[in-house]
């Protein structure tokens, strides 16, 4: 069932590429598995899937614990600091990362554990009072910032766009964010390279990828619904 789902988002997402002249492989396709069971995962690393999304840090590492097999764990959901210590070492991205102090933290954590962390710096795209992520005006300040600890990676920019009944109406918010990684990436800060775009779910994938992004996040298409928690 769950990869019947994926190879149906997996066709949409090819699709996609394809309309607006994209080559498939400028996209990965990250099935988030919050909430959902090992065994469901299972069920994709079966078909090759290697890019698995979770949202909080204790369910990243105790998956991470039951599934042993090597997999590129994304984590996609707020971070606190305290809770960097399950994430670095374990996630290949933290896509999350929307404050110097939380990026003081990762940097700690990195260093002592002798690694480098890749980070996507996540922006609030709408303005919505109600979502994490730094301000559009603010980013490249912030990354500047972020530059400066040497055992992160910046990689790119995440955005959650608004939930919206029509897919069209976040295409102005996907093209804003795209626009916004290219004049950051003209500002040519040493370390820092804008190559991901993380953007787009279940609802406006597709047009996420018409826009851009590089990332895209996927839950409810391939596992379905979730119990709110
Ligand atoms: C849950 C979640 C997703 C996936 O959402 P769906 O609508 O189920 O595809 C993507 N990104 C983030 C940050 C999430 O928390």
């Amino acid at each position: 069932m769950v990869a019947e789902n994926y190879r149906e988002v997996e066709a949409r997402v090819a699709a996609a590429c394809e309309r607006c002249g994209r080559r498939r492989e400028a996209v990965t396709l990250i099935a988030v598995s919050k909430t959902k069971p090992v065994d469901m995962i299972r069920e994709l690393i079966e078909i090759g899937v290697k890019d698995f999304g979770e949202n909080k840090p204790q369910e990243l590492k105790s998956k991470t614990e039951e599934i042993v097999e090597p997999l590129h764990w994304h984590l996609i959901g707020n971070l606190q600091t305290n809770k960097v210590k399950y994430v670095v070492g374990r996630a290949c991205l933290i896509h999350s990362v929307s404050s110097l102090h939380l990026a003081e933290a990762i940097q700690k954590e990195a260093e002592k554990k002798a690694l480098t962390c890749q980070i996507l710096v996540e922006v609030n795209i709408a303005g919505e009072e109600t979502k994490s992520g730094i301000a559009k005006e603010d980013a490249a300040q912030l990354i500047r910032q972020m530059a400066e600890f040497p055992n992160l990676k910046i990689c790119g920019l995440m955005a959650i766009a608004p939930p919206v009944e029509d897919p069209e109406e976040n295409r102005v918010h996907f093209r804003a964010m795209r626009k916004l990684k290219e004049e950051i990436a003209a500002l040519d800060i040493p370390g820092v390279s804008m190559e991901e775009l993380s953007m787009g779910m279940t609802g406006d994938f597709e047009v996420a990828i018409e826009e851009g992004a590089t990332m895209v996040r996927v839950g409810t298409a391939i596992f379905g619904h979730r119990e709110v928690r």
